[in-house]
């Protein structure tokens, strides 16, 4: 056994060096120990890894961790911490609280005291052998004493030691060494395994938070973490000998300030069961241990100081504000401003922190929601208000538009512009819609703001009035969109997009909540002509499926706005016309393709009156399916309505045949 045990450790030894590009043996001298082993033991794990081939093949070599390094059961509230520390015998509810590095998980392997081996989680059961870049970072162990202490008796180091920890990048070296990487994570990811030009894994550092002996050794976790540190390991910051409360508090510390001062990213808690027997009693389940649970922090939030909050106009006339602040780093990404949504939102901001306003200065809580939205959580520290109304540090609801300085009307929670086509920021908006939804290519938004701008589009119907010459003889402020223009006005002006389907047409005029497919709804629904909508009354629209009163009145308000604004009647009178409705044999029928694309098939069916749907729901007539007995999930739906589901041959047939 123990000849087994020297000849690893010398193979290891030769294969580390071997990584390190400073080879022990020659080659010939390592296969002669290797095929001892094989004589010896030919089922040795060491076997496997060697015959993995380091670095062939462009991947690393792959090991199998002896204990898998499983994953832990999540924390996010604290019902649920409570919900885990309901399941803890009573008897052993005393905690051990550790940080919860945000990096990439490490195993550190050693015999005879030896690092032997350095490898990532991986999935877990496997992990990558990444030693040679391993043995470059900082915090790492390469060599155990002999003994080590346990309550002040000396204890011989283990055959076999296991340590594992969490690869990161400080911020200090991350300001230093990274700059431009989005965050520390991703540095620590992208270096750690870095096969060629391994020398920045320098600025890694490995931080533990365990430590697996061979026997046991310690009894708690506590225990556990003074040793390592005692054997030189940096080691994770840690707490003890708390109970919930206590867990509690110390949470609620690292939420509110201690989290910002570390010096490394952590995304939450580690609370065990402090005592080893007890934790381990409880068992494992799903390859998560039962006897501890990561507490999760709320979202990634930072503090910032607020500099500003603008009011930004949309193309309804709804005014949003919106905070900027110094940029802070969250989830990967720079941060500098968030919506405050509505006053309302403003308002309770400066309430909870006991304050009647927000104040340039005033320090705020930042946050991703869903490491996505940006989203400020609370003010922290707030900057006294003295109650002067003049002061210009302090925010005020804004009296008129801050793009056209019309008044400003309340509606409900927002603030809205009453300067309709006066309002510059509006008729952008009103314009880029339009030109969207109706789909007019090269035609972009530079463009749109340097017509808007020029002062002489007003309208939408004010772009058809437009010559392209018009456009060369602009200011073009330095920018260059001739060759685009002339693009941009072909197709303004290409006969398809001067005649468009009612529901496009009244669907891509800004009417609030109405939308394309809620216009073609009320289209469907009989009101097929601007005639029809004009007569139209909000309980006839809230009466169609799908649409209610909310729609309904939105409806009627915002066309007959629109008619009252010579909008419709403008475009009309600049050439653009509505399709006539299709009538044919497919009239009032809906038809949705799967499992197949036919641009052909699909004008086939307008042309005779048929609209095409792009999924499967109740109101759909027919579900037109690449074969002719598809068992698809959308087929599977549509039978389950009781829709019509047909193969595409059968559709040519109805629709006269394959041209
Ligand atoms: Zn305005």
């Amino acid at each position: 056994m123990s000849q087994i045990i020297d000849l690893v450790t010398r193979l290891e030894a030769a294969t580390l060096a071997y990584y390190n590009g400073l080879p022990l043996m020659s080659d010939s001298a390592f296969d002669l120990l290797r095929d001892e082993l094989v004589k010896l033991d030919p089922s040795h794990p060491f076997l496997k890894r060697v015959g993995a081939a380091p670095l062939a093949g462009g991947g690393w070599p792959k090991v199998k961790h002896e204990i898998p390094m499983g994953s832990q059961n999540k924390a996010q509230s604290e019902v649920e911490l409570t919900d885990w520390v309901g399941k803890v015998p009573v008897a052993n509810r005393l905690f051990t609280v550790t940080e919860k590095m945000d990096g990439i998980s490490l195993e550190l392997s050693y015999l005879n005291g030896k690092l032997v081996r350095g490898a990532t989680r991986g999935d877990g059961e496997i992990g990558e052998d990444i030693t040679r870049n391993v043995m470059l970072m900082q915090g790492v162990v390469r060599q155990l004493p002999a003994t080590f202490l346990v309550g002040g008796v000396p204890i011989p180091m283990p055959v076999k030691v296991n340590v594992r920890a969490e690869i990161v990048v400080t911020h200090t070296d991350f300001e230093q060494f990274f700059k431009g990487d989005s965050n520390p994570r991703n540095s620590a990811s992208g270096t750690a395994k870095r096969q060629s030009d391994p020398a920045k894994c320098k600025y890694l550092t490995a931080v533990a938070y365990q430590l697996i002996l061979e026997g046991n050794a310690c009894v708690s976790k506590a225990q556990e973490l003074r040793l390592l540190a005692s054997l030189g390991f940096k080691v994770v910051g840690w707490h003890h000998d708390l109970d919930q409360q206590g867990v509690q508090a110390v949470y609620d510390e690292y939420v509110k300030t201690k989290r910002d001062a570390l010096d490394y990213d952590i995304d939450g808690l580690i609370i065990e069961v402090q005592d080893r027997d007890a934790r381990e009693a409880m068992g494992v389940h799903d390859g998560r241990p039962k006897g501890s649970v990561a507490y999760k922090f709320p979202h990634e939030a930072k503090a910032t100081i607020l500099r500003a909050i603008r009011w930004q106009v949309g193309s309804s006339g709804r005014l949003t504000p919106v905070a900027e602040f110094d940029p802070v780093n969250l989830a990967g990404a720079n941060v500098k401003q968030a919506s405050l949504h509505n006053i309302s939102y403003i308002d309770e901001l400066a309430r909870q922190a006991g304050q009647q306003v927000l104040v340039v200065g005033d320090k705020i809580l930042v946050s991703r929601r869903n490491d996505v939205i940006p989203y400020v959580e609370e003010v922290l520290e707030a900057v006294d208000y003295d109650g002067d109304e003049n002061d210009p540090n302090v925010f005020h609801t804004p009296k008129v538009c801050p793009v056209c300085g019309s008044a400003l009307q309340r509606d409900g929670e927002y603030l809205m512009c009453s300067g309709k086509d006066a309002c510059p920021a509006q008729v952008i908006g009103t314009i880029r819609r339009w030109i969207q939804k109706i789909g007019v290519k090269h035609f972009g938004d530079s463009l749109v703001e340097l017509l808007c701008e020029s002062g002489r589009v007003k309208t939408i119907a004010d772009i058809y009035r437009l010559d392209v010459s018009d456009v060369a003889i602009m200011d073009m402020g330095g920018r260059r969109v001739g060759g685009t223009a002339d693009k941009a006005f072909h197709n303004l002006r290409a006969p398809a997009a001067m005649e468009l389907p009612l529901h496009v047409f009244v669907g891509s005029l800004g009417i609030n909540m109405i939308g394309r497919s809620m216009a073609q709804t009320i289209v469907e629904a009989g009101f097929d002509s601007l005639d029809k909508m004009t007569r139209a009354t909000p309980a006839q629209i809230a009466a169609i499926p799908g649409v209610g009163q909310t729609k309904a009145d939105a409806f009627v308000d915002g066309f007959w706005d629109l008619l009252d604004r010579g909008v419709i009647t403008d475009l009309l009178g600049v050439g653009l016309r509505i399709q006539k409705p299709k009538t044919g044999v497919l009239s009032g029928k809906s038809y949705c393709f799967t499992g197949f694309r036919d641009d052909t098939l699909e004008k086939a069916i307008e042309a005779q009156g048929g609209t095409i749907k792009s999924g499967v729901s109740k109101s759909l007539t027919v579900l037109v399916t690449k074969e002719a007995n598809s068992t698809s999930g959308k087929a599977q739906t549509a039978r389950k309505y009781g829709t019509e589901v047909i193969g595409v041959d059968e559709m040519w047939q109805r629709v006269g045949g394959k041209p």
